[in-house]
């Protein structure tokens, strides 16, 4: 029997991860993300290179738009599912998708108005890459699998998910295929986590690879050692209400704004910073953490144990959900002593902008970053030091403090990447170094050369190895 591997995204760049899985007479689709570098989102648009037709299942690593992102596509190609993921995953990708599909109507929408005005027409007619209803039945041939429960997908093809450590729900995934008679395991690493970071578990450790797909995002780089995020969040906060304003924190939805509502909650409990209010101001942000609340088996032991004694990072007294629009507005309102997280996370959209426009041009007031912001963004502007920056159609002068708070990564770094795969008992004897820019591809590459006697690869957009059982 022959088994072939075949790299149709993530392969030397970051997004659109999607491996298909040749092996027993079975095709199985590990991840369906999208693209989101620039130069390559129009691959979104293209036909899939198979038939989603011929796919007898997906699996999914975790939620990540760049993960998940294309599978409302791919159930409009007529793929009938199943869609394999933990419950979390699940639950985390159907709040991703129907948002990215309301993003997507929205963008064509105002594609569609700005050709109206402008008098002219693009080379294709302006339609959404997906729909919410597309989203929405494309979440209907999802099933969940718990951590750890092997899965059978036929053709002598067993699943198992491990923890990733990524966010909440994040998989490791490791196939076995070949059936009793000539088994092989085939690892797909997904995004690495980090050791020690909060609420989530650390990254799994597996005992066997005979191949492993690894990816590489950091594969170039170390991480700023860190300090004390706790620290660095309170020093701010301490100064913003001091001299009276507002501490405003643009942040990604998922696992960022958890991450931060973690670390206000020990603040508070420390008796460092008592009595602060944090307004969650992003609908998303909100959806996820009912999420982070439902599922406490996740947790890494010290977040269990706040949880059981009622001082869960998800629910303690300050912490406020504004859910509307008119709670939003609300805390427009408020001059000081307000915490306020929200969506996006590069002030590209969402309430966020709202709260700029109410406070960036106060003195007293601090804007917070706490994420990479992307060439091109207003969060890349402001972080920058540029002014007047401009925010829903108007000019404001930027005379809030602006200040960086750095160690909030959920990817592993290059000493982190090498620690997990030289954890693996059995080393693998292939490897496929993916989802990295090129540069960082090849050096991680590089670099598991000289450590391990494999016969390494760094695939290329849809070619195809034969992994052979
Ligand atoms: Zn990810």
């Amino acid at each position: 029997m022959t088994a072939k591997i075949s790299f149709f995204g993530a392969a030397r760049n970051v997004t659109g991860s999607k491996y298909l899985l040749e092996a027993g007479g079975r095709r199985i689709l590990v991840d369906c993300g999208m693209y989101q570098e620039r130069r390559l989102k129009g691959r979104n648009w293209e036909p899939f290179p198979f038939d989603p037709k011929s796919l007898d299942a997906v699996v999914l690593t975790h939620a990540h738009l760049d993960h998940v992102g294309t599978l409302p596509r791919l159930a409009k190609g007529g793929f009938r599912g199943p869609v394999w993921c933990t419950p979390a995953t699940a639950e985390i990708a159907s709040i991703v998708l129907l948002d990215a599909g309301y993003i997507q109507e929205e963008d064509a929408r105002r594609k569609k108005k700005r050709h109206k005005r402008q008098r002219r027409k693009g080379p294709h007619p302006v339609v959404p890459l997906y729909t919410v209803a597309d989203a929405e039945r494309s979440l209907e041939l999802f099933r969940k699998i718990p951590y750890d429960e092997e899965l059978d997908l036929g053709g002598g093809i067993r699943a198992v998910f491990r923890d990733a450590g990524h966010i909440l729900g994040s998989s490791m995934v490791r196939l076995r295929i070949g059936g009793d008679s000539n088994p092989q395991t085939v690892l797909f690493s997904g995004d690495v986590g980090r050791w020690g970071k909060p609420i989530l578990r650390d990254p799994t450790a597996f005992e066997e690879a005979d191949v492993l797909v690894v990816e590489s995002t950091y594969g170039l780089r170390l991480h700023d050692p860190e300090g004390s995020v706790a620290d660095r969040l309170a020093e701010e906060v301490d100064t913003a209400f001091r001299k009276g304003g507002n501490v405003i924190i643009p942040s990604f939805a998922i696992e960022r704004s958890h991450e931060i509502m973690y670390h206000f909650n020990e603040l508070r409990l420390s008796g460092r910073l008592p009595g602060i209010r944090v307004y969650i101001d992003s609908p998303m942000a909100i959806r996820a953490t009912e999420v982070f609340r439902d599922h406490p088996e996740l947790f890494d032991e010290e977040t269990a144990a706040l949880v059981r004694s009622d001082r869960s990072p998800f629910r303690f007294p300050g912490l406020v959900m504004s859910r509307s629009t008119e709670d939003s507005k609300a805390v427009n309102r408020v001059k000081s002593g307000a915490i306020v997280v929200a969506g996006s996370g590069m002030c590209t959209g969402g309430r966020v902008k709202h709260h700029l426009v109410h406070n960036i041009e106060r003195e007293e007031c601090t804007v917070l970053f706490t994420g990479y912001q992307a060439g091109g963004t207003l969060g890349r502007e402001i972080l920058e030091g540029r002014s007047p920056v401009r925010i829903l159609g108007r000019h404001f002068h930027v005379r809030a403090r602006i200040a960086k708070v750095n160690g909030f990564s959920g990817h592993a770094d290059r000493d982190e990447l090498l620690r997990w795969v030289s954890a693996i008992d059995r080393p693998p004897k292939r490897i496929f170094v993916t989802h990295g820019e090129e540069e960082a591809a090849l050096a991680f590459a590089g670099l598991l050369g000289e450590r391990f006697d494999a016969e390494i690869a760094v695939p290329e957009y849809g070619e195809t190895h034969e992994i052979g059982v």
